[in-house]
């Protein structure tokens, strides 16, 4: 069987249907990338509720990372459905809870004494990380980087950087928060000029002041902006000398992702406490924040919980995850990922102007769209390409504070031709909308 298989336009008429009832049902303020209703999924693949079968290169946003529909998931959570579904962690305890645990602990970076605790949507780990923080070392103040997304919570929106749709008309947001400036290497300054940039504000607000640094080692939203060599071994300098504690935000970028288990050890840092979210739980809502023993044993008992939160389902789901992840032909698989991306993605840096970067590690890799020279955003590109793309069956999604890049996020499980051919179309897609648009630019 070929994919994608295309029985009808896209969204088809079924689609089409449930998507008028969810606009009746719905308040406007959920966007939708691709009105398309899922029926099921393959390791690969969503079919549509008509029929079509779409190639997957999102993921769910990097949550499906095993797969949407992976047999080992669905086994071990069907199997825990029928023997209990909920007890919460802070009334009577159960195994898979403490087995997650010890997994993330031992598989984190770092080799000291950790303890995990856990949650479950990725802001509820970034807000958990802040106070667990604040507990530890007495100080409010948290530092953020520019781009940076941290979650849609009033605390994680005051995080986030990008201002709209996420931020606009929902502040005040929570004080103490402090932004940084990036070390994005096609658009930013050279990494020694923005670490010093860093000493100075730190210093400006009283060093003092901090109780934590919150960074994604590859930023996801802000658009999968690879940090300068040195930035995130530059950070850990500035923030064990200054005693303010360095939390990874590893919730898009963790669990196998860039190819290595956590990107965080593409440089080698490790950090104080390190967040982990959407594929953890192989598609069931579980979150962690992982850290070192003296920082994580600082809030008193019974200051960390709720009621959903380490779900005994969403353990079990991550516990199949992890047996995917212990696999040793996995992590090679998503190198084969990144390889089969830049040999479509990367001569297209030559051909077409307005293709500014392919750039990523692993089976996180995106290409932005700007004009040549200026770097002046295309959001226009990004968007049309997407379309096109999702026209010809292929599932996109685009990020970037200015909304010009599209992201490619495929399950790490992906069959290779599938991609393969998810991958052609992407470069079809390219070709065909600038093409069109530089011609209409000339006859302008
Ligand atoms: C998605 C994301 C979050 C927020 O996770 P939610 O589960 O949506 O709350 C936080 N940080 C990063 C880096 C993310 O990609």
């Amino acid at each position: 069987m070929t994919v994608p298989r295309l029985v009808t336009e896209i969204p088809g008429p079924r689609s089409r249907r449930l998507h008028d009832e969810r606009t009746s049902a719905v308040p406007g303020g959920f966007g939708v990338t691709l009105p398309v209703f899922v029926a099921r999924a393959t390791a690969s693949t969503l079919e549509d509720v008509d029929g079509n079968e779409l190639i997957d290169l999102a993921s769910g946003i990097a949550v499906t990372s095993v797969g949407a529909a992976n047999p080992r998931v669905a086994e071990r959570v069907s199997a825990q459905v029928s023997r209990v579904t909920h007890t919460c962690f802070m009334v009577t305890e159960y195994e898979g809870y403490v087995r997650v645990a010890q997994w993330l602990n031992a598989n984190t970076p770092g080799t000291h004494d950790k303890r995990t605790g856990l949650f479950t949507t990725g802001a509820e780990a970034v807000e958990n990380a802040v106070k667990i923080a604040r507990a530890h070392t007495g100080r409010a103040g948290v530092l953020v980087v520019d781009e940076a997304y941290h979650g849609r919570s009033l605390l994680t929106l005051g995080m986030t950087a990008k201002e709209h749709p996420y931020k606009t008309s929902f502040g005040p947001f929570p004080g103490d928060i402090v932004r940084l400036p990036n070390a994005n290497p096609l658009r930013g300054r050279p990494v020694d000029e923005v670490l010093a940039e860093i000493e100075r504000i730190v210093g400006e607000h009283g060093a003092e002041s901090f109780a934590a640094l919150v960074v994604e080692p590859i930023q996801g939203e802000g658009g999968f902006v690879v940090p300068s060599p040195g930035f995130l071994p530059g950070l850990r300098e500035i923030t064990e000398r200054h005693g303010i504690l360095l939390v990874i935000d590893e919730i898009q970028s963790g669990l196998g992702r860039t190819g290595r288990l956590f990107a965080s050890e593409h440089e080698g840092v490790v950090a104080d406490l390190l967040l982990t979210a959407k594929a953890l739980g192989g598609g069931l809502p579980l979150s962690a924040v992982t850290g070192r023993t003296e920082i994580m044993d600082a809030v008193h008992p019974g200051g960390l919980g709720g009621t959903y939160a380490g779900n005994p389902v969403a353990c079990e789901a991550a516990l199949a995850v992890f047996e995917v992840l212990d696999d040793p032909d996995l992590l090679p698989r998503v190198g084969r990922i990144e390889r089969a991306v830049r040999g479509h993605l990367e001569p297209l840096v030559d051909e077409v102007p307005s293709v500014a970067e392919v750039r990523g590690r692993g089976a996180m890799m995106a290409i932005e769209f700007a004009d040549p020279g200026t770097l002046a955003p295309r959001a226009d590109l990004a968007q049309r390409v997407s379309a096109a793309c999702h026209a010809a069956g292929v599932l996109t999604l685009t990020c970037g504070t200015h909304g010009n890049v599209i992201r490619l996020l495929p399950p790490l499980v992906i069959d290779e031709a599938i991609l393969d051919t998810g991958l052609r179309l992407l470069v079809d897609a390219v070709r065909t909308v600038t093409a069109t648009l530089t011609q209409r630019e000339d006859a302008a």
